[in-house]
């Protein structure tokens, strides 16, 4: 069985992702089986979605806990102990990462033993349907090129069920079966080697959460949202030319999480431990003097 888990941000398509693949497998005669988890159901939160294939019936059901194959749509999650991205990862597991940074580095750093591949997805999302959070189709053309279970024709027709099912344009769509074909044709099939003996231990694992103030929806107290650095959350950063702003104050009055303050002059300043880089202020500041910029962590 391969067991193939995928770590994102909602936004990200990752559910979509474990879709796809299971979908392509599926399409090859393949058993596929694909669910979600979510916690904090919102933009920018961490999920996670496992994929299983088989060629026998599937009965393991719950979280993948010994992952072939782990999926990272977004690298600020290796930095993030609560997101488990190593989680019961061997030697014989791959990481792959979404990034333009050296996969050999990123093992080295976060000091695991299985390999690390990276291909900067952001980068051809943009490229190819200009906009770099939708990363459906570049994440589960990664997965499934690893399997090496399909050819690419079945990972076409996967990219079209699955998104024609979200009622995405067809336009689109072919859009995001051009860039699944470039993702796929880029990695080596099959680079991976699936661990074939691994006991069925975990018919149904609970997942496990944060302690509660960390990992549940729920407010403790009024006024303790500042406490949850979701900064860490961001993908594209907002930033703001004081020189072109007219202190209008749009942007602090439409930031859903009031990241944005004005100071005694009446310019807003921007509170990166919690702006969750939604990029509302940047969509909605009328003279455009918002930008956006790709977060770059340092490693
Ligand atoms: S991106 Fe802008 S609107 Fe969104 S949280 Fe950050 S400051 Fe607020
Ligand atoms: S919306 Fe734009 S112009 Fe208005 S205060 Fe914000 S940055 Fe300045």
């Amino acid at each position: 069985m391969f067991r193939i888990r995928f770590h994102g941000r909602g936004g990200h398509g990752v559910k979509t992702a474990s879709r796809i693949v299971g979908t392509a497998a599926f399409l090859g005669g393949w058993q596929a089986q694909d669910s979600p988890v979510y916690g904090a159901e919102r933009r920018g939160a961490a999920i996670a979605a496992f994929t299983r294939i088989d060629r026998e019936p599937i009965r393991e059901r719950g979280v993948v806990v010994d992952p072939d194959l782990v999926v990272v749509a977004d690298e600020t999650l290796l930095d993030d102990p609560m997101a488990g991205i190593f989680a019961g990862c061997e030697s014989a597991s791959v990481v792959f990462v979404n990034s333009s940074r050296d996969g050999v580095a990123i093992a080295r750093k976060h000091q695991i033993g299985c390999r690390v591949l990276t291909v900067d997805l952001t980068g051809r999302a943009i490229e190819w349907l200009g906009r770099g959070s939708a990363l459906s189709s570049a994440l589960g053309a990664a997965a499934y090129a690893l399997t090496g279970i399909g050819t690419v024709e079945l990972l076409a027709e996967a990219v079209r069920r699955e998104l024609a099912e979200l009622h995405i344009a067809s336009e689109a769509i072919e859009k995001n079966v051009a860039l699944a074909r470039q993702v796929h044709g880029g990695l080596p099939a099959g680079d991976f080697l699936a661990r074939q003996a691994i006991a069925a231990s975990c018919l149904m694992h609970v997942p496990t959460y944060a302690a509660g103030p960390q990992g549940l929806p729920i407010i403790y107290a009024p006024g303790n949202s500042a406490a949850r650095h979701t900064g860490s959350w961001r993908i594209f950063r907002p930033l703001i030319d004081l020189d072109a702003c007219t202190r209008c104050g749009i942007c602090f009055s439409y930031c859903p999480d009031a990241a944005i303050m004005l100071d005694p002059k009446g310019y807003p300043a921007i509170d990166y431990d919690n702006c969750k880089g939604c990029m509302i202020c940047y969509r909605e500041c009328p003279l455009k003097c918002i930008r956006e910029e790709k977060e770059v962590r340092a490693w």
